[in-house]
């Protein structure tokens, strides 16, 4: 470890104030501490803000629904109305970390949580997101786990969150409070590709914190899911998954919102498989052509190929899942 400061914003206003000065927000610590005592991350200045009221989850009057930025996961995955309303969210949510992580752990440090890749981790090997323009030793090193659809030459990462992917698939927002005043991002925009600068992995401004997630009204009724490949049962980052949800009208599918995650180099919203899908109706057939579309663009690495296929039959099989077959 290293010598840092510690400070606990009683306000909105205080952690603002901090964190415009360049410290670093903090709240359950699940991620941020391990990556400084890796010496991955060095931030001087850590500000606390686990005091400050972004800890509800309330319907929005268009009918929809607004998570707090601190809310823990656990919380956010027993709520009744993210079990009723979005179950691909509370399953999403369930399926990460452990019970002990996702007690402490909020939503906002969810998404906000940084790559797995192991040589991100160590401070010994390239890495252009740890250290940018010292390479990328993952490139052509062990690759397994990597990405295949977004990457670019600097990094081939995937970002590690589930519940970004079902966030991603329902075409949340992310509710931001800066020195500048509110800002709404669509989470698409809000995480972002490596590019020639994978150590730039949000769309915050300096200071900015994020104060809720917020989930848009969607047609009724919704039926949703979350399906996690994964080298073993619990405590494992997906190899790939997929978050679905239908909305079934008249015997014909109206809306249809599909993401995938550990392909990723951000959670991957499948433009194609959801063309596919609206306006059809469910069967069989449809789920296998549908998930044909999955890996369009996907570019595989020397040890991850198996992801194409993979990828393609985790989203059929949450397609039937969700959408059920005749
Ligand atoms: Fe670093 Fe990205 Fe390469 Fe991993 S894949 S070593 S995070 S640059």
């Amino acid at each position: 470890m290293y010598p840092f400061s510690y400070t606990k914003a009683a306000t909105t206003r205080e952690a603002l104030a901090a964190g415009g000065d360049g410290g670093r927000y903090i709240a359950g610590g699940t991620t941020l501490v391990d990556l400084m005592r890796e010496t991955v991350e060095r931030p001087e200045v850590l500000i606390d803000i686990s005091g400050l009221p972004l800890r509800e989850i309330t319907a929005t009057r268009r009918g929809g629904l607004r998570i707090g930025a601190l809310v823990r996961m656990s919380e956010a995955a027993a709520h009744r109305s993210v079990r009723v309303l979005y179950p691909v969210v509370s399953e999403a949510l369930e399926l990460s970390a452990s019970a002990q992580l996702r007690n402490m752990a909020t939503i906002g440090g969810n998404i906000m949580q940084r790559t797995r890749c192991t040589y991100f981790r160590d401070v010994t090997a390239a890495c252009n997101k740890r250290e940018p323009g010292s390479g990328c030793a993952a490139l052509h090193g062990v690759n397994r786990a990597h990405a295949i659809l977004g990457t670019s030459d600097t990094c081939v990462a995937t970002h590690p969150s589930d519940v970004a992917v079902a966030f991603m698939a329902l075409e949340a927002t992310v509710h931001l409070l800066g020195p500048g005043g509110e800002r709404i991002v669509p989470f698409a925009d809000f995480l972002l590709k490596p590019g020639s600068t994978p150590n730039r992995e949000q769309a915050l401004r300096r200071g900015e914190l994020i104060t809720a997630v917020e989930i848009p009204p969607l047609p009724r009724p919704l039926r949703s899911g979350y399906l996690k490949v994964r080298d073993r049962q619990s405590y494992e980052f997906a190899l790939t998954s997929a978050a679905v949800a239908l909305h079934v009208s008249g015997g014909v599918i109206r809306e249809a919102k599909v993401a995938a995650g550990g392909v990723g180099t951000v959670p991957w919203k499948l433009h194609a498989v959801e063309r596919q899908l609206i306006g059809k109706r469910p069967s069989e057939a449809l789920w296998t052509k549908a998930a044909e579309q999955a890996a369009e663009g996907a570019r595989p690495l020397q040890h991850n190929g198996f992801k194409v296929e993979l990828l393609k039959r985790t989203v059929e099989r949450q397609l039937r899942v969700v959408g059920g077959g005749k």
